[in-house]
């Protein structure tokens, strides 16, 4: 038998800037076609369906941003890419999770009610550390001001206490871009191994990969996710993990992958992970 075609995939792509049509999504696969990507995985943010709600604190404490984003529903977005599958595109069906803690419950739900083949655990909020106060959601970057009030180095340190706590749930195949705390470019002034080295222990008990997202190369971060030394942080406990893009535009689909699998090569890396109905397996990294 002849040896199969070598699989080489984009799990982190977003389809939020457009319609549910075949039309609007057969471009992303043309880019992952034309930079030689295999299959492409979509991972919406569940904050834009109705039915995902609940994995979001109230509307007081998000200050109504969820309520705005939360008006299309789930159905559509799986319709589609069952659709794609049947004209016969390389799709698989993902989603970008958010780990906020106390709604692990209704995450929960929303992870085992429908056919995924990977699911992301990613951190865009942090919690109100005082009563009243709402969640801070520091990857938006129109409001990149709301750092300059902030304690970075105590941002840091409550973002990694909480992808280590994404870890625990064990619901995830995958953290998504692992240090986003960084994507504003605010940095701490100290040596951040520890928490580098907790993340990546967490990260292999759960049995979790880390994604390297290049993504953060289009940021103020200037960096992918994550850093050099979380990367070989994760590599030193074992933790699996592949090269994605968060193409949130079909111009971003597989961007920057040679450079990603460069360092992912250097720091000693031959394989990346691929998912179908949440099974892992390794692939060699292309
Ligand atoms: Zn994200
Ligand atoms: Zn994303």
């Amino acid at each position: 038998m002849p040896p199969a075609a070598p699989v080489r995939s984009d799990y982190h792509v977003h389809l939020e800037r457009g319609p549910w049509t075949l039309e609007w999504l057969g471009r992303f696969v043309e880019t992952s076609r034309a930079r030689g990507l295999t299959e492409i995985g979509f991972s919406e943010h569940p904050h834009r369906f109705r039915e995902c709600r609940a994995m979001y604190p109230p509307r007081d404490a998000v200050g109504g941003w969820v309520d705005a984003q939360c008006t299309e529903s789930l159905e559509d977005y799986v319709r589609l890419i069952e659709q794609a599958r049947r004209a016969g595109l390389p799709v698989k069906l993902g989603v970008e999770a958010d780990f906020l803690p106390g709604y692990e419950a209704a995450l929960e739900r929303v992870v085992r009610a429908y056919p995924w083949d990977f699911v992301i655990g990613s951190v865009h909020w942090l919690p109100p550390q005082r009563r009243g106060e709402p969640w801070w959601g520091f990857d938006d970057l129109s409001r990149i001001e709301a750092w300059e009030r902030r304690d970075v180095l105590d941002a840091y340190r409550r973002y990694f206490r909480l992808i280590e706590e994404a870890a625990q749930t064990r619901l995830f195949d995958f953290i998504g871009h692992p240090d986003v705390i960084k994507v504003a470019g605010y940095r701490p002034d100290a040596d951040l191994a520890d928490l580098y080295d907790r993340a990546a222990a967490a990260f292999a008990a759960a049995g979790t990969c880390a994604e390297i997202n290049t993504a953060g190369w289009r940021k103020p971060a200037r960096e992918a996710y994550p850093a050099r030394p979380l990367l070989e942080a994760c590599w030193r406990a074992g933790v699996p993990t592949l090269v994605n893009s968060d193409a949130h535009s079909p111009e971003d689909v597989g961007r920057d992958f040679d450079r990603a699998a460069r360092i992912a090569r250097d720091v000693g890396y031959t394989e990346v992970a691929t998912f179908s109905g949440r099974a892992r397996a390794m692939v060699p990294l292309g």
